[in-house]
């Protein structure tokens, strides 16, 4: 059968019915969310309960929506009033109290009111997929199966599709490959089984971590260090995730794993032991975490000098709360100083101390029990990294984990704390294989367990992995970026500094490539990477130093080059192409306007944020919003409403909060830039376009016909300025910086208004951001953002 969804029914609207009915309409399908009734009958509204879960779902943060409108294509309702209009639905999704009967006799309506082309399915957290569709007819049990998304719905890329014995097969490869292309998620297949795959691995994790921390008697706030950003997993660590969760979720989700998880070697066991006594006070107390006010941690009202909230953390000895501390583990700051990922699990491993002893356990109880998995919760193994990565946010999967610790020192380390080893992976080993995963012919390929052979991991056969063509004869590479063929005569220029900031040799590595490419004749440039940011912007640390030491000659000639080097990409005879994804800001976004266009995934965050640390724009950005102003005044038209929206853009640092939200900002336009829902899919969608952009060809001339509207499009921009600094929107010095925008975008200080080539333009550009560079206003604001990550409004 043909699957479709442009219609779909959301059934509850808690916490994660509004997050997932936000999340279709993100991707244009049109939604009715439905709930329950009030109880008290005398409230006028019978939709109040859905209507106040949405409310409160677009007024959280992070904001469920890509684009506040979106909320438009969700239509509330109650079940008793509209449940018939689900026969209009092309997916119903129910999303309603996690109680089997409850749910059961919500599939019973529903089968009565769904068209006969509709499929069914649950986001159900424990609940068996075959319970749930017990009784039901087999056409509605052949159009029915579990899909879990993961909590918040739009930022989580897990995607788990839990088929039943009875599931028709087309629905389910329908569903795996509809989470991944439309929904943007990392699309997982699982089995049936108790928690799936995600919860089953990541609650474990949860609950050891936990344990270890009563052994070697640490503070929360020193596993919550340990477990976080330097191991590859996210900085909430392990008792701030909880907070986060919600300890009462926590508390259900885990009983739920004890009570059904049977003859394993972690669920099986805590059967008989005595529960956490500091978990047990919290849950006594109902101190469930951020949404009580306090949990394992507890923000007070009392400020501390600099102003912020002080916090304090549970002290797990007395169970009373105490003053947070700053933790201070030598071996944690000596791990962080060590780049490479598995020198660093190697170093944080090898020792005797109660840390190492810590990680010992810790990581040889998730990688064992992981692997005793398999096959029970899934046939391969990249099934539980792909859900662990998207579901939990660890960089790292259990199994990737294990081949940067080396596959044979983990199998001693995990028997060494009595852990056990499955046999196929003893088998691996006795093949000859040495880690589970190897980057081969540009392509991420796992061990097979049947064929004993490596094969491309199918969640990533569209994915450009770089990491795959490290081996292979890169183009390029200096300390600041690599080219590397990414195949069909197309390159890809992947930036690697921290977050991507660029700098001389990002400069000099795009220059390059393309005389490489100008000169062999290639199709296509793609300028993407696999990193968590596509670019933060020029690198500040260095531009600030050398304005600190009035350096600012050299900061001239890198500013010139780097324009020259733009525009030369822009004007160059093969296509480039940008693949972004997270931050695209300042210097990252020039270059990424300069290319003949941009594949965008829908979690970019996209803007010029020079203003922010007192500069303009100066790679092109400013040149740009004066050239897509000019472009926008059509003859006979009010020039300058446009001129005050491109220009505000800039003058506010304003970022996008996706994508879509870029394109009203300005800085994406409608017939260059497009939206790709999975970030992995970026790079392979840019290359495509490259490949389209190439057949005849023409590159961009360099601009002459740019109008700038001079005196009077200052008159009018100074006067808007005045009104954003007497509303409070700028300080004193935005308004000079604005200034200076200003009169770039408006080709100076011409008398009249004409037409200026983008030379001129980025002339005058650089020189407004030099004069700034040398304010000491500009400098202090460099200065606070490299020390707080925060802007200084000076
Ligand atoms: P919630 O408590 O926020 O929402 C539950 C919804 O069910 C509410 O809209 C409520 O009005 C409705 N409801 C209550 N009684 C009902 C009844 N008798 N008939 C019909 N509807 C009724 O819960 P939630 O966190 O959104 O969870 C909903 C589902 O999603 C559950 O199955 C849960 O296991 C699953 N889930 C939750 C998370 C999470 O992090 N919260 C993550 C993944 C999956």
């Amino acid at each position: 059968m043909n699957y479709k969804v442009k219609k779909a029914a959301v059934l509850g609207s808690g916490v994660m019915g509004s997050g997932i009915a936000c999340h279709l309409a993100n991707v244009g399908i049109d939604v009715l969310m439905l709930d329950i009734q009030p109880n008290d009958k005398s409230i006028k509204n019978k939709n109040i309960i859905a209507d106040e879960s949405l409310n409160n779902a677009i007024k959280s943060r992070p904001n469920p929506l890509y684009k506040k409108q979106y909320i438009n294509r969700i239509v509330t309702g109650n079940f008793d009033d509209d449940f018939d209009k689900i026969k209009d639905a092309d997916w119903i999704i129910e999303v309603i109290v996690e109680n089997l009967e409850i749910k059961k006799t919500v599939f019973e309506k529903v089968e009565k009111h769904k068209s006969s082309h509709a499929f069914v399915t649950s986001n159900t957290s424990s609940i068996p997929i075959s319970l749930l569709c017990k009784g039901r007819s087999d056409d509605f049990k052949s159009k029915f199966c579990g899909t879990h998304f993961f909590n918040p719905p739009r930022y989580l890329r897990l995607f788990e599709v839990i088929p039943h014995t009875n599931s028709d097969p087309s629905l389910i490869s329908f569903l795996m490959e509809f989470g991944d292309i439309i929904l943007g998620k990392q699309s997982v297949l699982c089995k049936d089984t108790p928690g799936f795959i995600g919860n089953r691995i990541g609650v474990m994790c949860g609950i050891k971590s936990s344990q270890l921390t009563d052994k070697y008697k640490f503070k929360i706030e020193e596993v919550d260090l340990m477990t976080g950003g330097v191991i590859g997993m996210p900085n909430s660590g392990t008792f701030r995730l909880q907070d986060l969760v919600g300890l009462d979720t926590s508390k259900n989700v885990t009983n739920f794993l004890v009570n059904n998880v049977y003859d394993d070697s972690f669920y099986s066991k805590l059967k008989d032991l005595p529960g956490n006594k500091s978990f047990n006070f919290l849950i006594e107390n109902k101190f469930f975490g951020n949404k009580s006010g306090k949990g394992y941690y507890e923000k007070t009202k009392e400020k501390d000098e600099n102003g912020r909230s002080v916090i304090n953390a549970l002290d797990l000895d007395s169970n009373t709360y105490r003053k947070s501390i700053k933790p201070n583990i030598p071996e944690v700051k000596e791990a962080k100083s060590i780049e490479l990922f598995d020198r660093r699990l190697k170093f944080l491993v090898e020792g005797e101390s109660d840390v190492n002893k810590f990680y010992i356990e810790y990581f040889s109880s998730i990688l064992s029990y992981s692997a005793m998995s398999i096959p029970e919760i899934a046939d391969d193994f990249y099934q539980i990294d792909d859900a662990i990565k998207t579901g939990y946010a660890w960089n790292y999967g259990p199994f990737e984990i294990w081949d940067n610790l080396g596959i044979e020192e983990a199998i001693q380390m995990i028997k060494s704390c009595g852990e056990e080893i499955p046999n196929w992976i003893t088998d691996m080993v006795n093949s000859g294989a040495k880690s589970f995963y190897i980057f081969q012919d540009g392509k991420k390929k796992f061990y097979d367990l049947n064929t004993r052979e490596y094969k491309s991991v199918p969640s990533s056969e569209n994915h450009y992995i770089l990491d795959a063509y490290r081996e292979q004869n890169q183009i390029l590479k200096n300390p600041e970026c690599t080219v590397h063929d990414i195949g069909d005569g197309v390159m890809c220029i992947e930036f690697q500094t921290k977050g991507n900031s660029i700098g001389e040799g990002i400069a000099k590595g795009i220059d390059e490539a393309i005389d490489i490419a100008e000169r062999d004749g290639w199709n296509g440039i793609v300028i993407g990477n696999n990193d968590k940011q596509f670019s933060v912007g020029a690198n500040l640390m260095n531009m600030g130093m050398m304005a600190m030491q009035k350096n600012f000659d050299d900061i001239e000639k890198f500013l010139v080059g780097f324009q020259k080097i733009l525009m030369k990409m822009r004007t160059c005879n093969v296509p480039v192409v940008s693949a972004t994804h997270g931050f695209v800001m300042g210097g990252g976004l020039e270059v990424s306007i300069h290319c003949d266009a941009g594949i965008h995934a829908s979690e970019s965050y996209i803007g010029l944020v020079e203003a922010g640390v007192g500069l303009i724009p100066g790679g092109g950005g400013t040149k740009e919003m004066a050239m897509r102003a000019s472009d926008s005044f059509n003859t006979g038209d009010v020039k300058i409403p446009s001129l005050i929206d491109h220009f505000k853009s800039i003058a506010m640092g304003s970022v996008s909060t996706s994508a879509f939200e870029a394109f009203d900002l300005n800085y994406l336009l409608p017939e260059r830039d497009f939206v790709c829902m999975n970030r992995m899919r970026n790079i392979s969608m840019a290359k495509d376009k490259a490949l389209s952009l190439k057949i005849g060809y023409i590159p961009p001339s360099s601009r002459q016909d740019i109008e700038v509207l001079g005196r009077s499009g200052l008159s009018t921009l100074y006067s808007a300025i005045n009104e954003f600094r007497l509303g409070n929107y700028m300080s004193d010095y935005d308004v000079e910086v604005s200034r200076k925008i200003a009169y770039v975008m408006c080709g100076g200080d011409l008398t009249f208004s004409q037409n200026v080539s983008e030379e001129y333009l980025l002339d005058l550009e650089r020189e407004n951001f030099m004069s700034l560079l040398g304010n000491q206003k500009t400098l202090d604001r460099i200065q606070h953002m490299l020390m707080t990550k925060k802007p200084l409004r000076n």
